[in-house]
């Protein structure tokens, strides 16, 4: 089976850079208990990166609070080392009263960015500042087939002014192809309604080829996405896949769904521009305001 995730194939010299001094991804994950959050995690970086019998004893007892819990791997591909940081966010929606329920969610954010401006503006600071700042919000999206609801709306207009957000259509293999489409559409409608900007931004400093990537992933955002943690065997070849009643889903197969898109863009297309980013915009935003506040 092949586990190659390839963020060591990024071939820009900056990046080459970037990624031969080693580097943090941290991705955080916010959406409803069930949407498959942790499979899509270990369906994306291979490894067991969630320890399934936590996972599994959370998912028995929704948790009363939200309690955000970063976990750490070492990830290693030829040479390249990602120090990759998921924090999951259990109990999301899960309350009968979910007023405010993203507030822990905005502070696991922003204390991850007062931490690195206290570092950076102390006078012994280290060379290396340990990057703890959240690159990216995978944002689960259930597939009700209708629209977004409106705590989603809510939850998103929070968390764009912070984070990268890139949603994605959770378990798209309960919708039809038809019903994928039609779904996609009214969220993207919803989104530019709602004026909520989900990552990748324009830029006034994009190239012909950087507008042609930003329209491709504008285009397949929201990803639709199905995840899976087991093989089959098909013409004798591993599959990662799920089993269904009308045959397999095969996760990488693009006409199945938009997974191996999302890998692409999370681990190869868009890894360098969501920490970059997140420092030159979503930090800088905070720095800036931190600064105003303490003139007041
Ligand atoms: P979490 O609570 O969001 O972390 O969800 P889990 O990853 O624990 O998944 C919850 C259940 O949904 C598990 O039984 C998974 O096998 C199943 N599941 C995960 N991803 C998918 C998917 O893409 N499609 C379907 N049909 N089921 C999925
Ligand atoms: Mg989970």
């Amino acid at each position: 089976l092949n586990n190659y995730v390839g963020f060591d194939t990024v071939t820009h010299q900056i990046e080459r850079k970037f990624l031969k001094r080693g580097f943090n991804f941290n991705v955080i994950l916010v959406g409803e208990t069930g949407l498959g959050k942790s499979t899509m995690v270990n369906t994306i970086f291979s490894a067991h990166l969630i320890d399934s019998k936590g996972r599994k004893t959370a998912a028995e007892t929704p948790r009363k609070t939200v309690e955000i819990t970063p976990v750490s791997h070492l990830v290693e591909e030829n040479g390249v080392k990602m120090r990759l940081t998921i924090v999951d966010t259990p109990g999301y929606a899960d309350q009968v009263n979910n007023d405010q329920c993203w507030q822990p969610i905005i502070k696991y954010i922003t204390d991850q960015h007062r931490a690195y401006l206290e570092r950076e503006s102390s006078p012994s600071r280290d060379r290396l500042i340990p990057d703890t700042r959240v690159h990216c919000c995978l944002f689960f999206i259930s597939p009700s087939g209708h629209s977004l609801k409106p705590l989603d709306i809510e939850v998103l207009r929070h968390l764009t002014q912070v984070v990268n957000v890139v949603p994605v259509i959770a378990k798209a293999d309960s919708l039809t192809p038809e019903e994928r489409i039609g779904f996609k559409r009214r969220i993207k409608e919803e989104l530019a309604f709602h004026r909520i900007s989900v990552y990748p931004y324009a830029s006034e400093e994009d190239d012909e080829s950087d507008k042609t990537l930003l329209q491709t992933v504008k285009d397949l955002t929201p990803f639709s996405v199905v995840g899976s943690e087991n093989t089959f065997m098909v013409d004798g070849q591993p599959i990662r896949g799920r089993h269904h009643r009308w045959g397999i889903i095969n996760v990488e197969d693009e006409t199945h769904c938009d997974f191996i898109h999302l890998r692409n863009f999370l681990t190869r297309t868009h890894l360098h521009d969501l920490v970059e980013t997140t420092a030159h915009m979503h930090y800088e935003t905070f720095r800036y305001q931190s600064k105003k506040r303490k003139r007041l």
